[in-house]
């Protein structure tokens, strides 16, 4: 089945008590049982939900996975795989990542005495180089936020297989639409459901998708453990936005060429980062892997101060500044005092992240009054 028709009809079957053709909202904490131990399938809403359960089918679909898991946030989907691991275990992950997972590792397990590894992804043989015999997992983004650096899944899957450490790819820029990492060998892919797969901005939601069964049960044994996961009702939410992503999609690559290749010519524009240029180092790899190149755009001006930044930042009028990403609306971000100001500067700036760094989220409204915005907030 091609993606579109795959996309619109994952996890839908008609409801069986009623037809109706979109899962209901199954908004109940329980379910009566007929004797002690004799249910439908379902016993308590933390541990199965059928709305819940038709989008997990829908994202394993999207993913071309065996299993989805829904958890309430994108950072719980996160929280999760690392439970997976114990004390003393390493993990090795992308020195330019999005702020809230480096926090997450940081701030809360590296205190449960998991040691992270933070190394420069885009050449496969730093990831070699790092592994040693207590490395359990390998965390990546590709392309990161935001400095749309791209690291070749493929290559490093294969060298994690040969030392049995799990890889799990964050494939939020991407989408499922434009990059599948199981495809590429990866073991797990988590999404924060919250950007292109809700679409909406209407939810806050992550999602996890595995081939293999062990790792699913252990999982969810862990969601439902844990009790990260997400409500009913944002459940129909991410159902409902699913079913246009190919269509956004779409038209989020074809904005963000667009917009990525005028602010390049842009005189006052500096460099600007966009998975798409062909002179990207690790461009084909981005080409090879992924199906298009979405439409997330960071750029610095060539006035390189924080205040020719914030004016920009304040000046849009259809771009609303704000964090997040992914939704049909466009939006405008200031990484450094915004979504990344969790990273200490030091650390950023070494990782090339500097103070006038913006980031776009490109919509799908048209392109041509995008870049009016720009062109007058930029001046
Ligand atoms: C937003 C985001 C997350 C975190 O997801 P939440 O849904 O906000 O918890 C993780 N990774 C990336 C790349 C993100 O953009």
């Amino acid at each position: 089945m091609k993606t579109a028709t795959k996309i619109i009809h994952a996890g839908a079957d008609p409801d069986p008590s009623t037809g109706a053709i979109m899962t209901p909202i199954f908004q109940t904490s329980t379910y009566v049982q007929e004797a002690p131990g004799k249910n439908k399938g379902f016993e308590y809403a933390r541990s199965q939900n059928p709305t819940r359960q038709a989008l997990e089918t829908a994202l394993a679909v999207i993913e071309n996975g065996q299993f989805g898991l829904a958890f309430s946030s994108g950072v719980a989907a996160t929280d999760a795989v690392i439970k997976l691991l114990s004390p003393g275990d390493e993990v090795i992950a992308a020195n330019d990542m999005y702020g809230g997972t480096y926090r997450l590792f940081t701030k809360v397990f590296e205190k449960f005495g998991i040691r992270f590894t933070y190394v420069d992804t885009t050449d496969p043989s730093n990831v070699s180089n790092a592994i040693s015999a207590q490395t359990k997992l390998i965390w990546l983004e590709t392309p990161t936020n935001p400095l749309m650096n791209i690291t070749d899944i493929a290559a490093i899957t294969a060298i994690a297989k040969s030392k049995n450490v799990l890889v799990c790819v964050d494939n939020t820029f991407a989408s499922p639409y434009l990059q599948n990492p199981l495809d590429l060998g990866a073991d797990i892919v988590m999404h924060s459901s919250t950007k292109y797969l809700g679409g909406h901005s209407d939810t806050i939601q992550g999602a996890l998708v595995m081939n293999n069964k062990e790792l699913r049960d252990q999982l969810y044994f862990i969601q439902k453990s844990c009790g990260a996961v997400p409500g009913p009702m944002d459940c129909f939410l991410v159902l409902r936005g699913i079913k246009t992503l190919h269509v956004r999609m779409r038209q989020h690559c074809e904005n963000g060429t667009v917009i990525a290749n005028w602010l390049r010519t842009h005189p006052k524009v500096g460099k600007v980062y966009w998975p798409g240029f062909t002179d990207n180092r690790n461009y084909d790899v981005a080409s090879r892997q992924m199906r298009g190149f979405g439409g997330m755009i960071s750029f610095e001006l060539k006035d390189n101060s924080v205040e020719a930044a914030m004016k920009v930042l304040s000046s849009t009028k259809i771009f609303s500044l704000a964090e997040s990403l992914g939704g049909v609306e466009s939006l405008i971000n200031h990484p450094a005092t915004m979504t990344h100001a969790s990273i200490p500067r030091e650390e950023r700036i070494k990782n090339g992240l500097s103070d006038s760094l913006i980031r776009l989220s490109v919509g799908i409204e048209d392109a041509d009054d995008l870049m009016a915005d720009l062109a007058q907030a930029i001046g």
